[in-house]
């Protein structure tokens, strides 16, 4: 009986607290009774990155994978400070604790380390990945420069919101294994359709993996209904101060092993204890922090959307818009340089209101002419809105417009 146990009955986000307190309560290992549940508020971080087996059978079992464990963070399940932030992101992902038992989380250093091994795992050996364009720029050049280079084939269909461009694509690739796409594609915010697209994927024989750092799983919980692979950027809104880099793969246990147990310990991009005690610190506070600040774009959408300098608003898709100014390249620099709230970061999903010129930053290696038919043109900025006030966002945003000649 937990500490809170009476307490189970309260709001969702109260809820979502005393989960993260199962820390006293889950583990039933050597470490538990060196933190009596009293004493601390928040858990421990085990910073050890080995750990001592009590006989050679279950080492042996540990390393062939046979038994759960901790032995050394590439090739085991890393730390119980590791495997809490673990247990928790199964539990926000798929909330029905009855299923949280047949999936499983994988940490990684960094979100693109999580989306490189998701990619190498399901379609290495020649096999092709079809997916989505509108992406992060690091994931489009991964797809259209870097695999290709290891004999992966990646096909970028034209427009991820029609089932028979993804159909095309399918029949266009080699040897298709995985479908990939952004759902809050960024940065152009175009919210696709996971479960018709994961439902295609089935009827080919073929998995479905999306990325889902804008949304997060406050706003959607795709492998609820039936996608494969969940990989984040848990650097971003999970975390959500700016203060800890890592990334997560969630899918069912089959999955998951099949990564832990090819490339995960042979590239070793293993996510630090620190860290994930970080992101557990972030995570206590992710529901609240993104449904306030999914009001606060919708909000500051509405108060600039009818200046003259405006011509287009993307989303919000989250807590993320993106604006065309009516201008040049010039002008787009000078308005994200006026900025004096706002603050000018190739980052998304802090607490604070950031802003980014995705065309000379993020988006930058992608072909002019590539980039520009995917929208992110010259004259695009893309916000990732904070805990501010909406008025005194949108009065930055504005003025800065207004400094415009
Ligand atoms: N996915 C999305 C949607 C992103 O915006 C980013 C980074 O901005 C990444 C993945 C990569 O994550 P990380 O910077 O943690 O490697």
């Amino acid at each position: 009986m937990s500490l809170y146990d009476h307490r189970y009955d309260v709001f969702p986000q109260t809820r979502a607290v005393m989960r993260q307190r199962k820390w006293y309560n889950w583990r039933d290992n050597k470490f538990h009774s060196l933190v009596p549940p009293e004493q601390g508020l928040t858990g421990p971080i085990y910073t050890s990155i080995a750990y001592a087996f009590n006989t050679a059978q279950e080492a042996a079992e540990i390393f062939s994978g046979e038994r759960s464990g901790y032995a050394y963070p590439r090739i085991s399940r890393g730390s119980p400070t590791i495997d809490t932030l673990a247990q928790k992101l199964v539990e926000l992902e798929l909330e029905d604790r009855q299923l949280t038992s047949e999936y499983d989380a994988l940490l990684t250093a960094s979100g693109m380390s999580a989306i490189t091994l998701v990619a190498l795992t399901f379609a290495d050996r020649g096999r092709s990945i079809v997916s989505s364009p509108y992406l992060y720029g690091g994931t489009y050049h991964l797809f259209e420069e870097f695999l290709p280079r290891l004999g992966i084939e990646c096909i970028m269909i034209d427009d991820p919101c029609s089932l028979d461009s993804w159909r095309k694509g399918i029949a266009k690739a080699k040897h298709p294994a995985l479908l990939y796409a952004e759902d809050d594609a960024n940065p152009m915010l175009i919210k696709l359709n996971n479960e018709a697209i994961q439902e295609l994927a089935h009827s080919h024989g073929l998995l479905y993996a999306c990325d889902r750092t804008i949304g997060t799983p406050v706003l959607e919980k795709p492998l609820l209904a039936g996608t494969d692979i969940v990989v984040h950027s848990l650097s971003k809104n999970m975390g959500g101060h700016s203060h800890a880099l890592g990334g997560a793969i969630i899918g069912r246990k089959r999955l998951v092993t099949q990564i832990r147990e090819s490339y995960f310990p042979v590239m070793g991009p293993v996510m630090d204890a620190r860290v994930a005690d970080c992101i557990l610190k972030g995570l206590e506070t992710l529901e609240p922090r993104i449904l306030q600040k999914v009001t606060n774009a919708k909000y500051v959408i509405s108060l600039i959307k009818n200046h003259p300098r405006i011509k287009h608003i993307y989303g919000p898709g989250g807590d993320l818009f993106a604006f065309e100014i009516n201008g040049t390249l010039e002008d787009a620099r000078c308005v994200i340089e006026s900025l004096e709230l706002i603050v000018f970061a190739p980052h998304l999903g802090d607490i604070q209101t950031l802003a980014i010129h995705p065309a000379s930053t993020t988006h930058s290696r992608i072909p002019k002419e590539t980039r520009e038919k995917l929208g992110i043109t010259d004259t695009l900025i893309r916000v990732s809105i904070g805990l501010e006030s909406p008025y005194d966002i949108a009065y930055d945003i504005t003025s800065a417009l207004n400094g415009l000649t």
